[in-house]
């Protein structure tokens, strides 16, 4: 798995497709910087209210999911591009506190057109579900858009070029928090190395949001044998919800 291309490069690349689009759209200057620091969450505890986000997106002339997920139009910005059935941008909450980012679709997924549709998707759902949200409060959305042929890891070039509309859609959004699932995302937004079992657990920064890297659902269904996995997962989610300002369900805590 290759993962040296950090963030930096990234926004960097992200941020000159940004000013493309912008000038091909007609609009003059760069009317928002690209990361800023977010603010302090709001008090209600609800995750889906909308005022707060999109009073925050106005003050920062926030680009739209529409707007990238047109300008992606039917990509073939990288060898994927001929594989795939659908192209997978991402689904949920546009102006959700909280984005989970995958690896990259898998063969469900690809049918579908939607992220975490398959049997990790399950997964997904029931920790969404355990943090009484709901699937449509998040953002749910991948490293890479298109399937990797027999579900390889993504290469760089595929990553290099995708990343880039990956961080635009969450700038958009501008959570309060991402979650990243897995060693492939947390590596490659992190732009680190380290053991998912290091790197998960502890909030990280991303270019000002509180990143938590923890472990992929798919992992979980293959180690249901060891429940440890399983309470780590939710440690790291109730370090969510306390981000968020959410209650932590009692029933779910660790005994
Ligand atoms: N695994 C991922 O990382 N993403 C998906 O969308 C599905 C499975």
């Amino acid at each position: 798995m290759k993962t040296g291309n950090s963030f930096q490069k990234i926004a960097a690349a992200s941020l000159k497709e940004y000013v493309n689009g912008l000038q091909e759209s007609g609009l003059e200057g760069i009317p928002v910087a690209l990361f800023g620091n977010i603010s302090s969450p709001p008090e209600s505890p609800n995750l889906s209210a909308p005022s707060p986000i999109l009073a925050r997106q106005a003050e920062k002339h926030l680009e739209s999911l529409d707007r990238i997920r047109k300008e992606l139009g039917d990509c073939l910005r990288c060898k994927l591009g001929k594989t795939r059935k659908n192209l997978v941008f991402g689904i949920g909450n546009p102006h959700a506190r909280l984005v989970f980012v995958g690896e990259g679709p898998g063969a469900d997924e690809d049918l579908a057109g939607e992220p975490f549709v398959g049997e990790a998707g399950q997964v997904l759902n029931r920790i969404i579900t355990a943090m009484e949200l709901k699937r449509e409060d998040v953002y749910i959305c991948n490293v890479v858009k298109c399937r990797p042929p027999r579900n390889r890891d993504p290469e760089e070039d595929e990553v290099a070029a995708c990343s880039p509309f990956l961080l635009r859609q969450i700038q958009a959004i501008s959570p309060e928090a991402v979650v990243t699932l897995g060693k492939y995302a947390s590596h490659t937004l992190l732009g680190t190395k380290e053991a998912i079992s290091r790197l998960r657990g502890k909030f990280r920064d991303f270019h000002g949001i509180p990143l938590m890297p923890t472990y992929h659902p798919s992992y979980l269904l293959h180690n249901r044998g060891n429940s440890d996995t399983f309470w780590d997962v939710w440690d790291d989610m109730t370090q969510v919800l306390r981000l968020l300002k959410l209650p932590v369900p009692e029933k779910s805590k660790k005994k």
